[in-house]
């Protein structure tokens, strides 16, 4: 049998099990995995599988050596063939027509801030997933926890990300951006020149989340009209119970992970109606554990008259495939695709987020 590529099939797993939401650790062994057999020349690789040393090298261990050896004799990997025999289900009606109508993402993280991959795993990941961009949205200062970036790195990423689109392929590139906190006073937490400068500009609460509805609404209020603001982040800050996603081969099966937190207190009618009224997006997060806004307020939100954008919120390149979950969960509230910001043309996009600056 023809041996197969051994790195293809280690980042495959790794995808694979960050879009079951699996835990970071377990991807990373398959991740540096690849990175160290990347490395590797071929003949030395082959002696390696053959003395039976591969996972003595850093980065390797017993199951990702297994793995290799058995990519090079030609066979499936058993823990891919297992990981490929539960995957989900395909796409039906109106969520597949959303699904395949969306071109990118404008909610993405990287190792930055608080994801687990360099910038470039992320933008190969959404190549590979057929999108056309990708806006990079790292945090802001103050999410300290989630190593938010100041001023001059944020800076830095955005010199960074020119370098890194003029590698990538023809027909792709990452927009700039940030999920930038709205802070307690409503305010925008980066500098105005800095927001000024970015494609796309996504803003969430991360903080006070319990504080009583009148004070929440005139935050979110406040926000909403800054000209910088283009999508609001998953609005109502939920958390539900993040069990892994479908069913994958060990571990975590039916293990429930994270704590549960409730919506936000907020005046919906009048954070709808502002979105509409300056032009500005809701999003429709993605993340399994989010879910956010939860259906009632997205038909509310639909009612009203609002744009959407469906995000993953993505931490790693696996969950780049998670835009299915706000698909499926729009296409239940009967939300049509041209109402939804990334089904549209890049230049189209880009021409909305200008309006809001002006
Ligand atoms: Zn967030
Ligand atoms: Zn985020």
């Amino acid at each position: 049998m023809a041996a197969r590529d051994p790195v293809a099939d280690l980042r495959r797993i790794a995808f694979l099990l960050e879009r079951a939401n699996e835990a970071t650790y377990r991807v990373r062994a398959f991740r540096s995995a690849a990175a160290t057999v990347a490395a590797l020349g071929h003949d030395e690789l082959l002696e390696r599988v053959r003395a039976g040393t591969l996972a003595k090298l850093s980065g390797v261990g017993d199951v990702t050596a297994r793995t290799v050896g058995e990519s090079l004799a030609g066979e499936v990997p058993a823990y891919l063939r297992r990981l490929e025999a539960t995957e989900g289900t395909d796409l039906h009606g109106a969520a597949a027509v959303l699904r395949e109508a969306l071109r990118g993402d404008c909610h993405v993280h990287s190792d930055w801030s608080d994801g687990g991959s360099p910038i470039e795993e992320m933008a190969l990941a959404a190549v590979e997933l057929g999108h056309e961009y990708m806006v990079l949205t790292d945090h802001s200062p103050r999410l300290t926890v989630a190593r938010g970036l100041p001023p001059a790195r944020l800076r830095r990423q955005l010199d960074h990300v020119a370098k890194v689109n003029e590698a990538l392929p023809e027909g792709f590139r990452i927009l700039t951006g940030i999920e930038v906190d709205i802070l307690e006073n409503g305010s925008l937490d980066q500098e105005d020149e800095l927001l000024a400068r970015l494609d796309v500009v996504v803003a969430s609460v991360h903080s006070k989340l319990r504080d009583e509805s009148a004070k929440m609404t005139r935050r979110m209020l406040t926000a909403i009209a800054n000209p910088h603001l283009d999508i609001l982040g998953h609005m109502t800050g939920r958390k539900v119970s993040a069990a892994a996603v479908g069913v994958t081969g060990e571990g975590d099966r039916g293990h429930r992970r994270g704590s549960t937190r409730p919506p936000s207190d907020f005046d919906l009618d009048k954070v709808l109606a502002a979105c509409v009224e300056h032009g500005k997006a809701v999003e429709i997060n993605c993340r399994p554990d989010r879910l956010d806004p939860p259906k009632r307020m997205l038909t509310a939100a639909l009612e009203a008259g609002c744009l959407f954008s469906i995000d993953t919120d993505a931490h790693a390149p696996g969950q780049l495939d998670w835009l299915r979950f706000g698909c499926e969960r729009a296409a239940m509230c009967g939300v049509p695709a041209d109402r939804v910001v990334n089904t549209w043309s890049v230049e189209r996009l880009l021409e909305w987020t200008d309006t809001h600056k002006r």
